[in-house]
């Protein structure tokens, strides 16, 4: 199985492009973010647990994210592997992660990252704030946001190159061009 996990900051296109290449790799998508989404559109006990804190750009606590990833893995049996979008976001969250794949016998595969600076990422998630009016997208949210990353996320880059799995590409460009090049290292490492 390919086990990828696409990295990097919010608004560094992850969404966007993690659905590209789940298409063409026949692997399934499993966004973090767009299944706390649905829970609190749905009012589930998650999603009403999880709201305030999406809201204030805070990340839910790691002892609740490792159950949900394993739920939504299970309802794939038929793909090749799996492209994992925001997920992991701390260091806790990457050793449970590794835990869990090697009760599967499986193991993280290859981490990728998005590189985009802050100013166009606070930019284009403005702009997606207009668009698509998410709750997370107000200007103060998206600097906690930012934070968060540069605090709690960004950290893990050592711990994926310390494993010689870690690679980058530059996330601004067109949508094509930054999905060519990221093909381009997903066929180096598949
Ligand atoms: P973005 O990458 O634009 O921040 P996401 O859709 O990935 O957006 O995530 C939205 C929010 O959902 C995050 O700000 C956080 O509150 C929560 N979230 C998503 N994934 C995780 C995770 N792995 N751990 C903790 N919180 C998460």
């Amino acid at each position: 199985m390919f086990n990828f996990i696409l990295f990097g900051p919010p608004g560094s296109g992850k969404g966007t492009q993690s659905v590209k290449i789940a298409e063409k790799y026949n692997l399934a998508h499993i966004s973090t973010g767009d299944i706390f989404r649905k829970n609190i559109r749905e009012k589930t006990e998650l999603g009403i647990k999880v709201q305030s804190i999406i809201e204030k750009g805070e990340l839910v606590p790691d002892e609740l994210l490792i159950e949900i990833l394993e739920n939504a893995m299970d309802q794939y049996k038929e793909k090749k592997g799996f492209v994992f979008d925001g997920f992991p976001r701390t260091k806790q969250q990457a050793e449970d992660m590794d835990v869990m794949l090697e009760k599967r016998n499986e193991s993280v595969s290859l981490v990728l990252a998005l590189e985009v600076n802050d100013d166009v990422i606070i930019a284009r998630l403005l702009k997606r704030a207009e668009l698509e009016g998410r709750k997370d997208d107000t200007k103060d949210v998206i600097e906690n946001r930012i934070n968060v990353y540069n605090n709690q996320t960004q950290p893990l880059i050592d711990f994926y190159k310390d494993k010689n799995k870690f690679a980058s590409v530059n996330g601004i460009g067109s949508i094509d061009e930054i999905f060519n090049n990221i093909c381009t290292v997903i066929e180096q490492n598949i």
